[in-house]
């Protein structure tokens, strides 16, 4: 391509209201353009860089057997009634309808569609397993669109599908996938961490997340300094700093705390208590009742951690009204003690805790001495806290470290979940019918090149891993003005191309300066600059974007020192 011709709309300065390095980098090399909130045109480098991105992921989803389908991405909304997340799910999903009055909605995932096809074509075991994918459009009505591309309300996702006859045949399609997808995520150039992932409200027995470690990810990923435990926060678990206990075992007993309605305000009052000998609790309506969770003073819920328990996504924090009604007495004087009719959480840190302070469900009282086995009734224990960096892990002891991540992709056992509210059977060997057992696993295309963008960028702009580079090489001549440097330079671009490379020919009447500064910043990894001084020796210039490495090349070995590079930059090691 000639750049002259191209449409490649370089931005000298950031953007004003892009934060995420990878939302300025896109929108100033001109590889994206924003339509409305979280909705973004992908203009011709963009392109080019998803559709190498698309073509890893394709070829490694055929590598495990994956057959490419390209389903509607209008749905009507029968089918998801059928399974039941029309209801469960809220504003996330787009709904509209047609001019019958008809519902329908605009595909955020396809389980419900995939499903269906199955359901009418698949009869005997003999057609299982089979491992269904597509790379298509997802809609979902984010909360908060933001950080560009790597949080769209309209994106491109490659789901899959599969189905098998039992459970064993899930696990290996599922290890199937987690191999994929390490594959994927190393050709991208990004080193992905696969950690537990919590499977909220949705059950099934297993998921797990890809993570590319960044500032601009949403997600919290604890990882073991001493093994190999990675686990997303909303799932992770350590062994809490421990707390001496010494204290003997006295009987409760309630005592004033005028005007106290904090943990931190009753560490600093008299007679009050540090921070780890109080114990927090936090009321919530949990389908209509108010259910009570119980932490340590100190640890912080994570609210994902009640979808994990409760098994529903349908809670909210009570009102101070609501606590009221529930315990008599309003947030800051609530506690456990004593209560039988409520359903109560506890978090594993507070197990065998004694000398423990909390609220009297009377405003203005604390109680002091609770022990917790002997004073609390009918706790159902749980994980509810977040971890914390310098944690142990429960696995090995070593220190836990707490990173910011972008989620790249998702893994996730549904087992029986469609199949049995839709009714997807098919008969096993015995002639008996049987419900299908199901995974799903989706990489969001977008986001994972704005990963890339977010590990692979230097103050002057993108610098591509090769395998997603828009383009490999540009050749620049020094000036269009010379008619002989422009034969070599002519010259030199079709041999690269003939080569099978992407070559851009920067034949822009501009001066160098100007050429080199939007080459860097469009990322691409090798320049080959034709000039004046160079030919008169016969050579151009290498140049490396990478490492900033020059190198003069004499004309004839210009495809020979193309090729090491080009070798060695599509061999190097994730980022
Ligand atoms: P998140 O927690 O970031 O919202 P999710 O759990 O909703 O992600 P999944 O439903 O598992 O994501 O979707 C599979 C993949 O699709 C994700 O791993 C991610 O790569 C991509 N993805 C999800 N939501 C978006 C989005 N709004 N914009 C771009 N990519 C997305
Ligand atoms: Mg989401």
């Amino acid at each position: 391509m000639r750049w002259s011709k191209g449409f490649i709309p370089t931005l000298r300065d950031d953007p004003a209201d892009a934060e995420a390095i990878s939302h300025k980098l896109m929108l100033r090399a001109g590889l994206v353009r924003q339509l409305a909130a979280g909705v973004y045109s992908k203009l011709p480098l963009g392109l080019r860089a998803s559709r190498n991105v698309e073509a890893i992921v394709r070829e490694e989803m055929e590598r495990i057997g994956g057959q490419e389908f390209h389903l509607p991405v209008l749905h009507p909304g029968e089918l998801w009634k059928e399974s039941g997340r029309w209801f469960d799910i809220g504003d996330e999903m787009f709904r509209l309808k047609d001019r019958r009055q008809g519902d329908y909605c605009l595909g955020m995932t396809e389980e419900e569609v995939f499903t269906s096809i199955a359901r009418d074509e698949l009869r005997s075991y003999r057609q299982l397993p089979q491992i269904w994918f597509q790379i298509q459009t997802k809609f979902r009505d984010e909360a908060r669109p933001k950080s560009g591309v790597l949080r769209g309300r309209e994106f491109v996702m490659k789901d899959s599908y599969t189905f098998d006859i039992d459970f064993a045949g899930l696990d290996a399609a599922f290890d199937k996938h987690a191999a994929a997808y390490r594959r994927i995520f190393e050709r991208c150039g990004v080193k992905a961490i696969a950690v537990e992932a919590s499977s909220g409200a949705m059950g099934g027995s297993a998921s797990v997340e890809f993570m590319s470690v960044s500032d601009a990810g949403e997600d919290w990923t604890v990882t073991c300094s001493g093994c190999d435990y990675a686990a997303n926060l909303e799932k992770a678990v350590s062994v809490a700093h421990p707390v001496d206990d010494s204290e003997n075992a006295a009987e409760v007993e309630k005592f004033e705390t005028p005007g106290i309605r904090t943990i931190a305000a009753l560490v600093e009052f008299e007679g009050g208590a540090p921070a780890e000998r109080q114990i927090k609790t936090l009321v919530y309506i949990v389908q209509d009742e108010p259910v009570l969770f119980l932490l340590r003073g100190d640890h912080e819920l994570n609210e994902v951690k009640i979808a994990e328990a409760t098994g529903t996504t349908q809670f909210r924090p009570a009102t101070p009204e609501e606590c009221q009604k529930a315990l008599g007495a309003l947030p800051g004087s609530l506690g456990a003690v004593g209560v039988e009719d409520l359903t109560i959480y506890a978090d594993e840190a507070l197990g065998g805790r004694k000398g423990m302070v909390t609220g009297a469900n009377e405003d203005d009282f604390h109680v002091r001495h609770v022990s917790v086995e002997r004073d609390l009734a009918n706790v159902k224990w749980t994980s509810l806290r977040n971890v914390t960096a310098g944690e142990a892990c429960t696995q090995c002891g070593a220190r836990l470290e707490v990173r910011k991540t972008i989620e790249l992709g998702h893994i996730f056992k549904l087992g029986l979940r469609y199949s049995e509210s839709m009714g997807l059977n098919v008969l096993n060997e015995e002639g008996k019918e049987v419900p299908v057992v199901m995974g799903s696993y989706g990489i969001g295309i977008e986001r994972l090149v704005a990963a890339v963008i977010e590990a692979y960028h230097d103050e002057n702009g993108i610098v591509w891993p090769w395998s997603v580079a828009p383009f490999h090489i540009v050749v620049t001549p020094i000036s269009v003005k010379d008619a002989a440097a422009m034969s070599q330079t002519e010259s030199i671009y079709e041999k690269l191309a003939a080569e099978g490379y992407e070559v851009l020919l920067d034949d822009r009447d501009e001066r160098p300066g100007v050429k080199f500064k939007d080459a860097d910043l469009i990322g691409v990894p090798l320049r080959v600059v034709v000039g004046p001084k160079g030919l008169a020796k016969g050579t151009v210039e290498i140049f490396e974007r990478g490492s900033k490495e020059k190198q003069d090349v004499l004309l004839e070995k210009v495809v020979a020192a193309v090729k090491t590079r080009g070798a060695r930059l599509a061999s190097a090691p994730p980022r």
